[in-house]
């Protein structure tokens, strides 16, 4: 935090477009993210009626530069049926569903897996989930954060949100929304500087605890 300073996430004007990210931006980077929700905005589909509107060849058209189409098109549209269906098209009313039960309906939508939801849960409808994704995961790994069992080389998605949810257990819960996004913005910036495939750790703010650590 020191070294970055407050990160202000998720880069989105609305919840709406923060779960369309969340949708676009898996296997992409974010430059290809902002290029298909460009697309949208010109076609008046930044919202969910205006979504709604659109045929769904039109609207693999407008995310093309995300990639992988056919997958998150359907997907994108699946979720916006569901808020219709079960929550009369509301953001908010989805917001105030218990989170476990939230997240589960989430998990249950094709093309949600634990990131995408745990990034919807966060960024869009402010539930205070950590959100873990391959950054973290090298960070971790790099550090030796997570005590792997003998055989195994991955450290699983649950186990890097136990860790964040150790990290902040002792900060108070009104204030975990806000200390994970922090968090999970701060590792991305960190991971997109210095700690990706490669581990540049000159310079790195983690160093010393890399030196901790070994
Ligand atoms: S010091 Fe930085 S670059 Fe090096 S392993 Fe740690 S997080 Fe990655």
């Amino acid at each position: 935090m020191r070294a970055y300073g407050p990160q202000h996430w998720w880069p989105a004007k609305t919840a709406f477009e923060v779960i369309l990210g969340a949708y676009l931006t898996q296997s992409t980077a974010w430059k290809a993210v902002e290029r298909s929700l460009e697309n949208l905005r010109e076609a008046g589909a930044l919202t969910p009626e205006g979504l709604r509107a659109i045929p769904l060849a039109k609207l693999r058209k407008l995310i093309r530069p995300s990639g992988f189409i056919s997958r998150k098109a359907p997907a994108i549209r699946a979720f916006v049926a569901m808020l219709e269906k079960e929550f009369g098209g509301s953001l908010s009313a989805m917001a105030a569903t218990p989170t476990a039960a939230l997240r589960e309906r989430l998990l249950e939508l094709p093309g949600v897996g634990n990131e995408t939801a745990d990034a919807i849960l966060l960024y869009a409808l402010g539930h205070p989930v950590p959100v873990a994704d391959e950054y973290l995961r090298r960070i971790a790994n790099r550090h030796g954060l997570v005590a792997l069992p003998p055989g195994r080389a991955r450290i699983q998605y649950d186990e890097l949100s136990d860790l964040t949810r150790k990290a902040f257990a002792g900060d108070a819960e009104e204030s975990r929304a806000q200390l994970f996004n922090e968090f999970h913005a701060l590792t991305v910036a960190v991971g997109k500087a210095h700690c990706g495939r490669t581990a540049r750790c000159d310079g790195c703010p983690l160093a010393a605890d890399l030196h901790r650590a070994n």
